[in-house]
């Protein structure tokens, strides 16, 4: 969003955790750096015969603890400041669920829904054509993000086994992939089931009933709309508002999440739902709730609105919604956050089970897929919390204590920093 530079975002975050950890100031240089960026040219073959270029990047900011991971973006306002932020997003997002790999990302400049189902497959081809070298299986695994799909991870999929001549377990170098090529069960929800895991989790701290609580949710993608599908489902809350990028609705009663897909496929948007009020994106953030889930895109809570907030708890379901403004704000309010790294982090641990199937060749069921995440949701939740309680600290804070502080073992582990 105009003004707000997302990496300058992630360095004052880095820079205010710093404070409440041992960290020796070549290792906070490092971290402020991506260990590597690739900018390239996405030229696609469009349906009247001619061709267009596209920018694309691949960031892989962080590879201390394994092969760089985390997803790839399609989106208009792309820029390289943005895909570094993700990909720095990504490194403390791993690390801090315990997983065995660093953060990536990659993203095109486009707007794809201007582009019909063939112009979106030669992008998805060309985009695998031009970062082909820099990923593996081993080295940087892509997986879907905003306005990226499994469809689109299997034609990346495919064109990857076309150039490099290998099959399966090749299957590993991509995630989110359809269940017909190496996809795992629960992979299409897992960030809105870890979101719910968390959500979960805050209520029983800050002692909240969630049976028929409220809950208002930004954004009506992949993440907002499982998670209003799940919140009822899982844990019997109430959806009172949704939005996507057109406009959002507001309907006291509660709105069924099936029903408002399907108005959304028919018409392009939630907005005009029958028998809801519409109201603005920024109307949402304001509401009367329990609970508050920004979940489409970065920096929507800032130190404009963030005062506004009415919501006891923000569950970050997005990439970088609230800015370090807003953070100070509702921290003072006594608004509890539970921070996007691992509010959303259900997706990436998903996107590693399904990593793991596709190296053992072995697949699991179901219910093993959904009680790991909740145990590792659970798990990494309970880290922060006391991080956040013993040093009496934001959760972004200390999330970030935790999160660097195992990425810094295994930098000093290497040799590439000292004490
Ligand atoms: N794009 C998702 C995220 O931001 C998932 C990444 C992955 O599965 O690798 O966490």
């Amino acid at each position: 969003m105009a003004g707000i530079d997302p990496f300058e975002v992630v360095v004052a975050q880095l820079e205010r955790a710093a404070e409440y950890m041992e960290i020796s100031d070549e290792a906070l240089e490092f971290l402020k750096r991506p260990m590597r960026i690739l900018e390239v040219t996405v030229p696609v073959k469009m349906d009247d015969g001619s061709v267009k270029v596209f920018p694309g990047f691949r960031v892989q900011y962080n590879w201390a603890l394994g092969p760089t991971k985390g997803g790839i973006r399609f989106h208009p306002e792309e820029t390289l400041s943005t895909v570094k932020a993700l990909a720095a997003w990504m490194t403390w997002k791993t690390s801090v669920m315990g997983l065995p790999y660093g953060g990536g990302k990659g993203g095109v400049v486009v707007n794809p829904k201007k582009l019909s189902r063939r112009e979106l497959e030669n992008l998805s081809r060309s985009y695998i054509r031009a970062i082909y070298e820099v990923i593996s299986p081993y080295t940087d695994i892509p997986a879907p993000d905003v306005y990226t799909n499994p469809q689109i991870m299997a034609w990346m999929l495919d064109e990857y086994e076309w150039i490099s001549r290998r099959r399966d377990p090749s299957f590993g170098v991509i995630t989110g992939k359809p269940l017909s090529i190496g996809g795992s069960v629960g992979r299409i929800d897992a960030t809105s089931r870890g979101a719910v895991y968390t959500i979960r989790e805050a209520a029983k701290r800050l002692g909240m009933e969630l049976k028929s609580a409220t809950i208002a949710i930004q954004g009506y993608g992949n993440a907002g709309y499982y998670l209003a599908k799940l919140a009822p489902e899982i844990l019997g809350m109430k959806v009172v508002a949704v939005s996507d990028s057109k406009g959002g609705i507001y309907m006291p009663e509660g709105i069924d999440a099936d029903k408002v897909l399907e108005w959304k496929r028919e018409t392009g948007s939630v907005k005009d739902f029958p028998g809801a009020t519409n109201i603005t994106n920024e109307e949402l953030l304001e509401l009367e709730v329990d609970v508050l889930a920004p979940a489409a895109i970065e920096n929507v809570i800032t130190g404009e609105n963030a005062d506004k907030v009415k919501a006891k708890l923000v569950a970050e379901v997005a990439n970088g919604p609230v800015t370090p403004e807003a953070d100070k704000i509702l921290f003072e309010k006594g608004v509890f956050q539970i921070p996007d790294f691992l509010c959303n982090a259900g997706g990436v641990t998903v996107s590693y089970f399904e990593w793991v199937q596709n190296i053992n060749g072995f697949y699991w069921d179901e219910e093993t897929v959904y009680s790991r995440l909740d145990m590792m949701m659970t798990r990494a939740f309970n880290k922060v919390y006391e991080k956040h309680q013993e040093k009496k600290i934001h959760m972004r804070d200390a999330a970030y204590v935790v999160a660097v502080e195992r990425v810094y073992r295994a930098m000093l582990d290497r040799g590439w920093v000292s004490k």
